[in-house]
């Protein structure tokens, strides 16, 4: 989003990131149609449309094929004048990434700390090094380094809420993968132009997704 302020608005910016994006994994993922505006904003909507398909609803099913219901996601088009999407996590994050110029990103970046005082913040990495700024949005996930640095500093102070005093569990491991392309007489689906988000609720409360994704291919997580 700051790459696309207005000339007039410029910020300058930095991002650090962790990883070093050889290989983005991921299988599909559902966009609710309430970001299309934003997309659109961002300049990046002719491309997702491309990538990806309208999502018409999800619906949930038995290991043995039994249907258990549906979630409508039609709604969207009377709501938003969109459906919701579906479409590949690798093809979103390589849209994203095609948006901002290389020498704004900066990988292999594992922040490990961040200090504040009156003039900016400053970012402390594991390989050492100290980037200075005077806005840190913080991004990095649900394990969010920059959120615990902050509550870290919140608690010294006795500012923290004690209901974020807990450290996030990990309760759930989801493999995640994408098919190559499929032969679509053997799957028809792969013909239709809606995708359907397929969740089945395999045994040993083990539930998984099949999900239809442009260059027919499927998504599985
Ligand atoms: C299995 C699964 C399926 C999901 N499906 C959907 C879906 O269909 N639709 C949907 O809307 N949401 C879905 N979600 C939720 C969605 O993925 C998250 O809400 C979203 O990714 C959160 O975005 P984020 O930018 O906060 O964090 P992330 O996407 O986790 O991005 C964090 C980034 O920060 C980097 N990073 C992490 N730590 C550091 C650090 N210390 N220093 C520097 N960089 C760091 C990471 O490498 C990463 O690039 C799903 C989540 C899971 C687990």
């Amino acid at each position: 989003m700051l790459e696309h302020l207005p000339e007039d608005k410029k910020v300058d910016y930095l991002i650090l990131e962790r990883s070093v994006f050889s290989n983005p994994l991921g299988s599909a993922i559902s966009l609710h149609a309430s970001i299309i505006p934003l997309f659109k904003q961002i300049g990046i909507w002719e491309e997702v449309q491309k990538a990806s398909k309208p999502m018409s609803h999800f619906s949930l099913k038995c290991e043995d094929g039994t249907d258990l219901g549906s979630v409508d996601f039609a709604y969207g088009q009377a709501d938003y004048s969109y459906y919701g999407l579906v479409m590949a996590r690798p093809d979103l994050h390589e849209i994203l990434l095609s948006h901002v110029p290389p020498e704004k990103i900066l990988t292999g970046k594992r922040i490990v700390s961040v200090t504040q005082d009156d003039i900016g913040v400053s970012c402390h990495c594991s390989d050492s090094t100290i980037y200075h700024g005077d806005i840190l949005v913080g991004a990095d996930g649900a394990y969010s380094a920059v959120r615990q640095s902050l509550y870290k500093d919140l608690k010294d102070h006795g500012n923290l809420p004690r209901h974020d005093f807990s450290c996030i569990k990990l309760d759930q491991v989801v493999v995640v993968g994408i098919t190559e392309p499929l032969n679509p007489n053997e799957y028809p689906m792969l013909k239709e132009d809606v995708c359907q988000f397929r969740i089945v609720l395999g045994g040993n409360d083990r539930p998984y997704s099949v999900t239809k994704l442009r260059g027919n291919r499927e998504g599985l997580s």
